[in-house]
C-alpha cells in the first residue's frame, strides 16, 4: 500500500450547512499529522477538470460557522463515466493526490465507492446531507440545522393557521425519505407527518380529516415529505378541494431556504468529530468507509451500507407519536 502524503478534500451534491466545519476539521487535523492537503473545487467537476487549491491552516479560518461548503458543490454528469473517473484520476495523479476525503449524500458517495474499486483510490466518505438518507450513522450533516429551519418555519405558518383556521400542508426536503418531516412534525407539534416510508395502502389524507381536523381541531398543519411519485403538498391539497371542500387547505413549500444558514452547534460538533476521524481512519489504512455516529460513537460504515438508508429505517411508532400528541 502506497504511503498518503497528500490528501484531497471535495464537497459534492446538495450543500449542507457543516460541510464547513468538516472541511475544517479535515484539513487541520491532516496537517496536525504531515499530511499536505488540497481542495477539490465544485465536486468531482473540479478533479475530472483538475481545478484543485492548496489548502493550509489559515485557509479553513472562520469558516465552521457558516453554511454552504467553500469548496463550492456541483452534480457532475461526466463522472458518471468511465472516461470522466479517469480524467478524475490523472488530475489526482497530476496534483500528487493519494486519498480523497468525500463530503456528501448517497450519490457522491456511490461515485466514491465506484471509483475507489476502479482505480484502486483511497477515499473516506463523510455523510453530508440535509436528508439524513445514509445508512450506519444516526443521523447526517446538516440534518439538525435543517430541521431547526423548518420548525421555525412551521412556528411562523401556525399563527396563520390558527387566525385562519385552515389546514396547511409543508412541503420539506428528503428526497426519498422521511427524516425530516417526521421529526419536524414532532419537534413543531404538528397534527401529522406524510412521508413515503407510510404504507400505501393506508389513506393518511382521510384518517386525519375525519381523526383529528373534523373532531376536535379548526385548524392543521401537516409535514408532507417531497414525492415527485405522488405529487407531495400539491397533489395533497388538490384532493381537499375535490374531496373535503367545507376545508381551506394552503400549501407552503419551503425549497431551498432549508438548505442554508449556520449550523447549529450539534452539526458543528458532529462534522468536527467526523471530520477529524476520517484523517484518524485514513492513518489506520482504513479505505473506501463512511465515518459515522452511533450512539455517540464513531463508527466505520462500508459504503455498501452507507448508501443504503433503508436499513436504518424510520420508527413507525413516531408515526403514532405525532398523532398521539397532537389530539
Ligand atoms: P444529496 O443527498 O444532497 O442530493 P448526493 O451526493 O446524493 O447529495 P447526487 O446529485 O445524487 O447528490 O450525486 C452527486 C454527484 O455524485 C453526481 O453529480 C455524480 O457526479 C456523482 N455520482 C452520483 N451517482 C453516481 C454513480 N452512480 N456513479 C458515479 N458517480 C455518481
Amino acid at each position: 500500500m502506497a504511503t498518503i502524503k497528500c490528501i484531497g478534500i471535495l464537497t459534492s451534491g446538495g450543500d449542507a450547512p457543516g460541510m464547513n466545519a468538516a472541511i475544517r476539521a479535515v484539513t487541520r487535523r491532516a496537517i496536525y499529522s504531515g499530511y499536505r492537503v488540497k481542495g477539490i473545487l465544485r465536486g468531482y467537476k473540479g478533479l475530472v477538470a483538475d481545478e484543485i487549491i492548496d489548502l493550509q491552516s489559515d485557509s479553513v479560518s472562520n469558516i465552521i460557522q457558516q453554511g454552504g461548503t467553500m469548496l463550492k458543490t456541483a452534480r457532475c454528469e461526466e463522472f458518471m463515466t468511465e472516461q470522466g473517473r479517469r480524467a478524475a484520476y490523472e488530475t489526482m495523479k497530476k496534483q500528487g493526490i493519494d486519498a480523497l476525503v468525500v463530503i456528501g449524500g448517497d450519490g457522491s458517495l456511490t461515485g466514491a465507492s465506484i471509483f475507489a474499486q476502479e482505480f484502486d483510490v483511497p477515499i473516506v466518505g463523510l455523510p453530508g446531507t440535509i436528508d439524513n438518507d445514509l445508512g450506519g450513522t444516526d443521523t447526517t450533516i446538516g440534518y439538525d440545522t435543517a430541521l431547526n429551519t423548518i420548525i421555525e418555519a412551521v412556528d411562523k405558518l401556525r399563527d396563520t393557521a390558527t387566525s385562519h383556521e385552515r389546514l396547511f400542508f409543508v412541503e420539506v426536503m428528503g428526497h426519498t425519505a422521511g427524516y425530516l418531516a417526521l421529526n419536524s412534525a414532532i419537534a413543531s407539534g404538528a397534527e401529522a407527518a406524510i412521508i413515503p416510508e407510510m404504507h400505501t395502502d393506508v389513506d393518511q389524507l382521510g384518517q386525519l380529516i375525519n381523526q383529528g381536523f373534523r373532531k376536535s381541531k379548526n385548524s392543521a398543519i401537516v409535514l408532507v415529505a417531497e414525492n415527485p411519485q405522488t405529487g407531495g403538498a400539491m397533489a395533497l391539497a388538490e384532493r381537499v378541494k375535490q374531496e373535503f371542500p367545507q376545508y381551506e387547505a394552503r400549501v407552503t413549500i419551503l425549497g431551498h431556504i432549508q438548505r442554508g444558514g449556520s449550523p447549529t452547534a450539534i452539526d458543528r460538533i458532529l462534522a468536527s468529530r467526523l471530520g477529524a476521524a476520517a484523517i484518524g481512519a485514513l492513518l489506520e489504512g482504513q479505505r473506501n468507509v463512511m465515518m459515522g455516529m452511533r450512539n455517540g460513537q464513531i463508527v466505520y460504515v462500508p459504503f455498501s451500507r452507507a448508501i443504503n438508508h433503508h436499513e436504518k429505517s424510520i420508527d413507525t411508532g413516531d408515526e403514532d407519536l405525532v398523532r398521539i400528541l397532537s389530539i
